[in-house]
């Protein structure tokens, strides 16, 4: 089996789909990460696939290491990496579709045909304590369990005046009862110590599941500082990229919970590297995911494969706009999105949608 075309296609809310097709008439769907679509589209259809093209889908880790140290100058840590996971997911497609597996299976096998989800509620700046306690109330009614709150704050917002978090957080656990769990992502937002007493704060007076990203990504020794600090277990991951990241970040940065993204981190063939690091930490993994349905898709395929990935997963929820892309839907019920069962990554894409609704196809 032969690539023999890659085709990506920039929809208006900034999604990359990649397609690959192959010589023998089985093609693949992956998706990037929707940040910079236009640079991660141009390094995809100008730089990896002139790689691709002629390799054979089957041969996914020569073809991801070329794809990795060819261009290496363009740098692995961001863009490259991105552009990389989409043919990467697309790639797995093809061989769960040639295979007629669904990709689970093809990653060793299911310890879970199930992922628990909780609820993710991004504060936009200006939702008052109500509303942000009024959505929350209205998700525990729908039956979540588990709830998170992320501020936008933001690499290094620093001191925070009068921090918006600390009465929104109060209110939320005064209004959902003990039962719920509840997280908080502070998104790079705080100093170390700064960090550290809100969240011995919270500790104490909200109970925290688990506190996300409370320093900026990039300063690991600052993440360290408040993963010592705290009972509560630090989660971060979902800004690095390649396995030597997660390597330091493990080392450094010394969160509990590790959190890859597949539409960032380099698919699945880095994505099941990055899980043995994890295991052999001992750290469980919780994965990020903003993309509801491709990257979902891969998403569950991961976390059915991965012992550790047994924690509740973030879902953003059926989109109608994006559900209009494909011919089938993932399952979403009672708090569990269910591992897809069909071939591949299991989705079958409307093509003909997809391009009509594409912005730039290259
Ligand atoms: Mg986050």
């Amino acid at each position: 089996m032969k690539i023999t075309n890659m085709t990506t296609y920039l929809l208006p809310w900034g999604s990359l789909f990649i397609k690959l097709e192959t010589d023998e008439g089985i093609s693949g769907w992956g998706e990037c990460s929707p940040m910079g679509g236009h640079v991660l589209q141009a390094m995809a259809a100008h730089t990896l696939k002139p790689l691709a093209i002629g390799g054979n889908p089957f041969d996914v880790e020569v073809l991801w290491q070329k794809m990795l140290l060819s261009p290496y100058k363009l740098g692995p840590s961001g863009a490259q990496s991105e552009a990389i996971s989409g043919v990467d997911l697309a790639m797995w497609d093809i061989i769960g579709k040639a295979t007629n597996k669904p990709v689970h299976q093809l990653q060793g096998g299911c310890f879970r045909d199930r992922v628990p989800i909780y609820y993710s509620y991004g504060w936009d700046g200006k939702a008052t304590v109500d509303d942000v306690v009024r959505i929350m109330s209205s998700q525990v009614d729908q039956g979540f369990t588990v709830l998170k709150l992320r501020m936008n704050y933001g690499p290094l917002r620093g001191e925070i005046a009068n921090d918006p978090a600390i009465p929104m957080m109060k209110a939320i656990r005064a209004a959902v009862g003990d039962e719920v769990k509840i997280g908080f992502d502070a998104n790079n937002g705080y100093t170390a110590h700064k960090a550290i007493q809100v969240g011995r704060y919270l500790e104490e007076h909200v109970g925290l599941a688990w506190f996300e990203e409370p320093t900026p990504q990039y300063d690991y020794l600052a993440m360290a500082q408040v993963a010592d600090a705290l009972d509560t277990p630090v989660s971060a991951g979902e800004h690095e990229y390649t396995l030597w990241q997660f390597r330091d970040l493990l080392l450094h940065g010394r969160p509990d919970i590790l959190q890859p993204d597949l539409v960032k981190c380099g698919g699945f063939t880095e994505a099941k590297k990055i899980a043995a690091l994890c295991e052999a930490w001992s750290k469980p993994i919780v994965v990020h995911n903003t993309q509801p349905t491709l990257g979902t898709a891969a998403s569950l395929h991961f976390c059915a494969s991965v012992s550790g990935a047994m924690y509740h997963q973030e879902f953003t929820g059926h989109r109608a706009e994006l559900s209009a892309l494909f011919h089938n839907q993932l399952e979403f019920k009672d708090g569990y999105l269910y591992v897809p069962q069909g071939p591949g990554l299991g989705l079958e894409v409307n093509e003909e949608k997809v391009k009509e609704t594409a912005v730039s196809v290259i």
